[in-house]
């Protein structure tokens, strides 16, 4: 049997789509996100969906055991969940800010914290990240989730080479633009509504089957080599 792999987010967007990728290369699954009703809708076979948000690592972990119990020890973590809700910043809300902060960064950390132990226990295992182009470069209006992004690249590279001679693997994959659910949170009207005419002038943004194809693929590659970081975007997007 393939190993089991645990992925956030995914009632929606990416993680939805990584998840079906993982399936479809016959992987069990546990599939994690505040939502149940959307991952269960997928029906995908050998998974487990349970209602977690990532900042309750109590529950997290509970999720784990129990999926572990049935499947098997962890080998592939992806740390997908996240949000965006962009404005300038003398218009932007601290509420928003403390939303991004705590599920983009935190989230990704209390992943991190448990997962990694068993992987390097058992000298196998290869956590993904998902950061974004906004974590490579900044834009206007995005100051905040510019910071937790840039949070997550530098956290999973610190982190790949404290395990790196443990044979673990971080691998952080940075999207640009994908047709997802993610910009419809913003409540400031011209970013959200820029994001989506911008996407329409380029020809339309990536959609969450491109990214996924590219976490399966880092992830399927022999454990001893590692992609640390991929930037992925829509041809014509320009910034
Ligand atoms: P979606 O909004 O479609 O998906 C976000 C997912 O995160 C949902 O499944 C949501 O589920 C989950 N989530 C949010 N908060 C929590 C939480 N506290 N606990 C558990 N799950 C949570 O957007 P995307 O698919 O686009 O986003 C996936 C990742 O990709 C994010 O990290 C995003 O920053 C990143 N990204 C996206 C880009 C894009 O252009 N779309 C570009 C670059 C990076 P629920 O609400 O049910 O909890």
């Amino acid at each position: 049997m393939n190993k089991l792999v645990i992925i956030t987010g995914a009632s929606s967007g990416i993680g939805a789509a990584t998840a079906q990728a993982f399936a479809a290369a016959a992987h069990p699954l546990l599939l994690l996100a505040r939502r149940l009703e959307p991952m269960e809708a997928l029906k995908l076979p050998s998974t487990l969906c349970r209602a977690v948000d990532v900042l309750d690592a109590e529950s997290f972990q509970r999720a784990i055991d129990e999926a572990e119990a049935q499947f098997g020890p962890a080998e592939y973590l992806v740390n997908n969940a996240g949000v965006m809700m962009n404005a300038p910043a003398l218009e932007s809300n601290p509420t928003q800010w403390d939303s991004m902060i705590d599920i983009n960064i935190k989230g990704v950390l209390t992943g991190i914290r448990l997962a990694l132990s068993g992987m390097v226990k058992r000298g196998s295992g290869t956590i993904v990240n998902i950061g974004s182009i906004a974590g490579v470069k900044t834009f206007s209006n995005h100051a905040v989730y510019c910071g937790t992004k840039f949070a997550v690249h530098a956290i999973s590279e610190a982190i790949r080479e404290e395990v790196s001679s443990k044979n673990v693997r971080l691998i952080t994959i940075a999207p640009g633009m994908v047709e997802t659910d993610l910009v419809n949170h913003t409540t400031h009207d011209a970013s959200r509504d820029g994001w989506w005419d911008y996407a329409k002038q380029i020809g339309g943004a990536l959609k969450p089957t491109d990214i996924a194809e590219a976490i399966v693929w880092s992830c399927k590659l022999p454990q001893s080599v590692c992609v640390r970081e991929m930037v992925i975007c829509p041809t014509r997007q320009e910034p």
